[in-house]
C-alpha cells in the first residue's frame, strides 16, 4: 500500500465547517468531534481551496450562508456546478427559513437552524448525510458476490463501518479464511468442483453463525473475511466447520487456515483490522492440516517494525544510511584462487537500529515494490565502485548485483541499466546481473525475453540460487544464462558421498552440458573447499575467502594480487 494512501485510511471522516463567526465554529467542532476529524473555514473562498486540498478524503461540508468575501451561496454555486466536488453532500447552517428553498435548489443536502441545540440531533443529521452519500455512490455496485451470496468486498467495508457506527461498544473479532492450496484443487478437480467448494464454504459460514451479529464477504478467490462480535469458542467452531466439509467431499481433503484479530481496535481504519487477521492467516500457511492463528503481540511488534522500515526508506536514501558491502568470487580452476569479481550485498546501518540485514528489509521491500528504489541504488553505487578500482588498479573487477523479480518486469530495465554503465564510463561486460531462479520459473517467457535483451547488450546473467527452485532439465537447455549459482543449502550440509554431494556432482555436469560455469555460495570451510575443487567447481563465494565487506577493505584483496 502507498504511503499516502495509508495515511488517509487510517484517518476518521473528514468534515468540513465553514462559517466566519469563531464561536459557532468551535461550538459545530465541538459537538461533531468525537466521531469526525474536523477542518474549518472562514468564508467560502479558504473553504473552496480546502475542498479541492481534500477532494477525496473530505465526507461532508457544514455551511453558513451569510459570510464576507465568498457567501454560502456562491460556494454551493461552484460545488454544484462541478464535477466532483458536487457529491461531497453539504449541510447549510442557517437562521433563516427562507433560505432553504434556494439552498436545496442548488444542491444542500440538509439544514441545521441555529442556534444550535441539542448536540444529539446535529451528530445524527450529519451522520446520515454522510451515510446517504456513501449509499449513493455504492448504487453503481454490486452488493453480493454471485457466486456465493455473500457481500462483495466495498459493500462488506462499509457495512463493517456502519456496524460500529450503530453499536460502537460491541466487542468485535476480524476473521480470513482461506482455503490451503486451492489454486491446485482447482487444477486437479476443475472449476465446477472449485465453485461448488467455494459455495460450500460461504453456506458452512452462514449456517454455522446463522445466531450470532456477523458479516461475511467473499473478498478474492479463494479469501473470506467475517466480522463477527467476539466469541471465544474459536478451538471447537473451526474444526467443527472443517468436519462438515469434510462430509460434503470426502475424500478429497480440504483444509483451510483462518486468521483471528480479536476484539478489534475500533478506532483503526477497518481494512487494516483485516489486514492484521490476514498477517495472523498468512503466518499459517504452509502448516499442514487446518488451523488456525490470533494477531498478538509478536505480529504487532513485527508489524510496527516493518512499518518503521517502510516510512524510513526514503530519508535513508537520502541520508545515505544504505551502504553496498562487497563479497569476492574467486576462480579455483587454476593452482591459485583468483579472484574473479564481487557480489554487491545491501546493508543498512540505521541510526537508532544498528545494522540491519538484507534479509530483514528485502522481502518486505519485494512485497510493496520499494525493492526497485533500493535496486537502482544498489546498481548505482556498484558501476562506480567498479570504476574507481579500474582507475585506481587498471584492473576490472566485475561486480554483480541482484536484480529483483519486479525489476525484472520494468520496461526501462534495459535502458536503465544501459545508462547506469555508460555514465560511469563501463562496458555492460564488465557488469553482472543475478537473477534468483524462481524467478525464471514464475514467467519465464517474460523473463527469457528479458535476460536474451540484456545478454545482446552485453551484460552477463547469472541464475542466483540454483536448485532452490524448480527448473525443469528442459527450461535450463533454453534459459541464456552465463552462469550458474548453487544454492548455499547445497554446501552446508555436502560431504563425501552424501546426497547434497551428489545433488552438487550432478549441478556441475548440468552445468557443463549448458557450458556454463558454476558458482557454489556459502562456502565457509577448507574441506567445503577441497570437495568442491574435487568435483571440478569453476567459482567459490564464502567466508572461506571473505565475509562481504565495505569497499575500503575490498581493495585488500585486490591489492594482494598485484
Ligand atoms: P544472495 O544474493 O543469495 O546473497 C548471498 C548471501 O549469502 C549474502 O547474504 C551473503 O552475505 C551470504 N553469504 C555469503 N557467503 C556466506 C557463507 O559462507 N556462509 C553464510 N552463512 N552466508 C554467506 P546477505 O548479504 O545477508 O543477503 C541476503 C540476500 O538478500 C541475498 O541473497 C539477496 O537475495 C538479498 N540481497 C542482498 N542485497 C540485495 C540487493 O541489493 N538487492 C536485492 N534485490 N537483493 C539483495
Ligand atoms: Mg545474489
Ligand atoms: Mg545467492
Amino acid at each position: 500500500m502507498q504511503e499516502t494512501e495509508r495515511r488517509e485510511k487510517n484517518i476518521r471522516r473528514k468534515v468540513l465547517v465553514v462559517d466566519d463567526e469563531a464561536v459557532n465554529r468551535r461550538l459545530l467542532g465541538f459537538i461533531i468531534s468525537r466521531d469526525y476529524e474536523v477542518i474549518y473555514a472562514e468564508n467560502g473562498t479558504q473553504a473552496l481551496e480546502l475542498i479541492r486540498e481534500n477532494e477525496r478524503t473530505l465526507s461532508l461540508i457544514m455551511l453558513d450562508l451569510l459570510m464576507p468575501e465568498m457567501d454560502g451561496y456562491e460556494l454551493l454555486e461552484i460545488l454544484h456546478a462541478d464535477g466532483h466536488l458536487h457529491r461531497i453532500p453539504v449541510i447549510v447552517l442557517t437562521s433563516e427559513k427562507s433560505a432553504e428553498v434556494k439552498s436545496l435548489q442548488l444542491g444542500a443536502a440538509d439544514f441545521i437552524p441555529k442556534p444550535y441545540d441539542m448536540p444529539e440531533v446535529i451528530l445524527a443529521r450529519v451522520h446520515r448525510s454522510i451515510e446517504l452519500a456513501e449509499d449513493n455512490i455504492m448504487i453503481h455496485e454490486t452488493e453480493t458476490d454471485e457466486l456465493t451470496g455473500l457481500y462483495t468486498k466495498g459493500f462488506f467495508f462499509q457495512y463493517c463501518s456502519r456496524h460500529d457506527r450503530y453499536f460502537p461498544d460491541n466487542p468485535m473479532d476480524a476473521l480470513v479464511l482461506n482455503i490451503n492450496r486451492f489454486h491446485l484443487v482447482n487444477h486437479l478437480n476443475g472449476r465446477d468442483f472449485g465453485d461448488r467448494l467455494l459455495t460450500a464454504v460461504a453456506d458452512i459460514i452462514r449456517k454455522r453463525l446463522e445466531n450470532s451479529d456477523f458479516l461475511a464477504c467473499r473478498c478474492e478467490a479463494d479469501t473470506f473475511y467475517i466480522y463477527i462480535a467476539h466469541r471465544e469458542d474459536y478451538d471447537t467452531l473451526l474444526p467443527e466447520c472443517i468436519d462438515q466439509l469434510s462430509e460434503e467431499f470426502g475424500a478429497q481433503k480440504i483444509n483451510v487456515r483462518v486468521g483471528i484479530y480479536p476484539n478489534v481496535d475500533m478506532s483503526m481504519d477497518i481494512e487494516e483490522r483485516f489486514d492484521r487477521a490476514s498477517l495472523a492467516c498468512n503466518r499459517q500457511r504452509g502448516v499442514y492440516g487446518t488451523s488456525f492463528s490470533f494477531y498478538d503481540e509478536e505480529l504487532r511488534q513485527r508489524e510496527l517494525y516493518e512499518e518503521r522500515l517502510i516510512n524510513e526508506v526514503d530519508r535513508a536514501l537520502d541520508e545515505r544510511q544504505f551502504i553496498v558491502y562487497y563479497q569476492p568470487k574467486y576462480n579455483i580452476k587454476g593452482d591459485k584462487p583468483a579472484l574473479a569479481s564481487a557480489e554487491a550485498l545491501i546493508r543498512w546501518k540505521h541510526p537508532e537500529l544498528g545494522m540491519i540485514s538484507p534479509g530483514a528489509f528485502i522481502p518486505l521491500f519485494e512485497s510493496n515494490g520499494l525493492i526497485q528504489k533500493l535496486d537502482r541504488y544498489v546498481w548505482r553505487e556498484a558501476a562506480a565502485q567498479i570504476k574507481r578500482w579500474k582507475d585506481a588498479y587498471g584492473r576490472t573487477v566485475p561486480v554483480s548485483v541482484n536484480v529483483s523479480r519486479m525489476d525484472v518486469y520494468d520496461p526501462e530495465l534495459e535502458s536503465l541499466l544501459l545508462g547506469i554503465v555508460s555514465s560511469n564510463g563501463l562496458a555492460p561486460n564488465e557488469y553482472l546481473l543475478e537473477i534468483t531462479e524462481s524467478a525464471y520459473t514464475d514467467n519465464s517467457d517474460q523473463i527469457i525475453n528479458t535476460v536474451e535483451k540484456l545478454r545482446a547488450d552485453g551484460f552477463r546473467v547469472e541464475m542466483d540460487d540454483f536448485g532452490s527452485g524448480y527448473s525443469s532439465l528442459n527450461m535450463l537447455t533454453a534459459l541464456p544464462i552465463d552462469a550458474l549459482k548453487l544454492d548455499m543449502k547445497f554446501i552446508r550440509n555436502i560431504a563425501r558421498g552424501n546426497k547434497e554431494m551428489r545433488m552438487v556432482e550432478l549441478i556441475i555436469e548440468i552445468a557443463a552440458f549448458l557450458k556454463v560455469p558454476v558458482i557454489a555460495e556459502g562456502v565457509e570451510t577448507e574441506e567445503q573447499y577441497r570437495l568442491l575443487k574435487d568435483v571440478g567447481c569453476d567459482i567459490i563465494q564464502g567466508f572461506y575467502f571473505s565475509r562481504p565487506v565495505p569497499p575500503e577493505e575490498f581493495n585488500k584483496l585486490i591489492e594482494a594480487e598485484l
